[in-house]
């Protein structure tokens, strides 16, 4: 379920039922405005809806306002536990700052900052870190480590809300994904605020993208959180960017850009399926639109697993075919298989989205499909819905199609 309340991030809006925002967090020194306004407009073109800018010392507060101004997207103003920082950005016009309460000095430091936000109607993000839990949880840190995150949380929202501020997301940081997800999902029962998600550290870029897509991909399929940021060992912020949209694209969340589906490849395979797909992969970044685009390795099991697809390729030794929605359009040899599918996508947004068919061709692409389709192999995908369709039909293991055929490794 979404939160109840939402907020307004510079025009974004966060909770209350808002599509799930994009957020990640600039690497560079934050005063380095040519170096930090690069990564800002990177992050922004890889489809980021907010961004946010580390503003640990007085140089990278004055900064802010060319940032503030200067930025595609809106600015969040990271200063931790720096009230008078906090104060800088709110008056340099930050869209939003984060600062985690317990540590920023007591609650006169969180009012004088809760004040100004309010004068200037700017949120705030608050939140909790596992690392950094105040003292008089840390021995329930120790037995219930969940409880003791989500503790820390509440009564950092009974603080704010002691101070009359509701204008808020609350963000609830660990190292650990299991805790993560049951920390979140226990917080939000309890308030009514929007969540920003992340999985704090999460590592490199493949280690951190598998951990954020299992923490936040769960939270997000219960319908828990409102913001997330994917946090990668990475220099280049937009990769965070891309992870992020991949999660939220896989769980049918938000449309971004082209969809790229590939088969895994197996021995039926015989063209250089690896550079097909990175190619078709780069190229695709030039379209914006939601089309939906598939390679597969062979046409060993017709192109139905790509029935959906808006255009796809399917390859041979020396012929491959490209195909619309379930339906072939013509065959092309294998080494022009690329450049004629983009073709096809390019006539198709010239006639305004109508897929332009030639029957002669289309009929010898069907003949092509024909001559190499084998209707009795059963590759990965034929298994996979032989088993699909085993497992919604009643009955026992044995009455499934591959009984038999499986075998367990010892
Ligand atoms: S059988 Fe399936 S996995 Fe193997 S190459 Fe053909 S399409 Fe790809």
């Amino acid at each position: 379920m979404p939160s109840e309340r939402q907020i307004d991030v510079g025009g974004v809006r966060i909770g209350g039922g808002a599509p799930v925002a994009v957020q990640t967090m600039t690497k560079t020194e934050t005063a380095d405005l040519p170096a930090t306004m690069a990564q800002i407009h990177r992050v922004a073109e890889a489809g980021a809806d907010i961004v946010r800018v580390a503003v640990p010392r007085q140089k990278d507060a004055e900064a802010l306002a060319t940032i503030v101004a200067q930025s595609p997207i809106p600015v969040i103003a990271d200063i931790h536990f720096n009230h008078t920082l906090a104060l800088k950005a709110l008056d340099a016009g930050a869209h939003c700052v984060r600062l985690n309460p317990g540590n920023i000095g007591g609650p006169d430091k969180v009012a004088e900052v809760t004040a100004r936000a309010t004068e200037l109607g700017t949120p705030l993000r608050v939140g909790v870190n596992s690392g950094s839990l105040p003292a008089h949880l840390r021995q329930l840190e120790y037995s219930d480590p969940v409880e003791a995150l989500v503790t820390a949380a509440v009564e950092t929202v009974e603080l704010m809300e002691r101070l009359d501020f509701e204008n808020f997301k609350v963000s609830m940081k660990s190292t650990s994904v299991p805790n993560t997800i049951a920390a979140n999902r226990r917080l939000a029962q309890r308030i009514p605020y929007p969540l920003h998600l992340g999985v704090t550290e999460a590592g490199t870029k493949w280690s951190g993208s598998l951990k954020s897509a299992v923490g936040l991909g769960t939270l997000l399929a219960d319908g828990i959180g409102d913001t997330i940021r994917i946090s990668l060992s990475t220099f280049h912020a937009e990769e965070e960017v891309k992870v992020a949209w991949e999660i939220l694209r896989a769980l049918k969340l938000r449309e971004h850009g082209p969809v790229l589906i590939a088969c895994p490849t197996c021995g039926r395979l015989q063209f250089d399926m690896d550079t097909v797909v990175a190619e078709v992969e780069r190229r695709l970044r030039d379209y914006a639109d939601p089309i939906e685009v598939s390679v597969l390795g062979c046409a060993v099991n017709g192109i139905g697993e790509a029935r959906h697809a808006d255009f796809g390729i399917t390859g041979a030794k020396d012929m491959g075919m490209i195909y619309s929605r379930g339906e072939p359009l013509r065959k092309v040899p294998t080494e022009r298989l690329v450049d004629e599918l983009f073709a096809e996508i390019d006539r198709y947004y010239a006639a305004g989205k109508v897929v332009r068919r030639d029957e002669t061709q289309a009929a010898e692409a069907r003949a092509w499909l024909a001559d190499n389709e084998d209707v009795t192999a059963l590759t990965p995908e034929r298994l996979a819905a032989l088993e699909a369709a085993a497992a919604d039909a009643p009955g026992d293991e044995l009455a499934s199609p591959v009984a038999g055929r499986r075998f367990v490794r010892s």
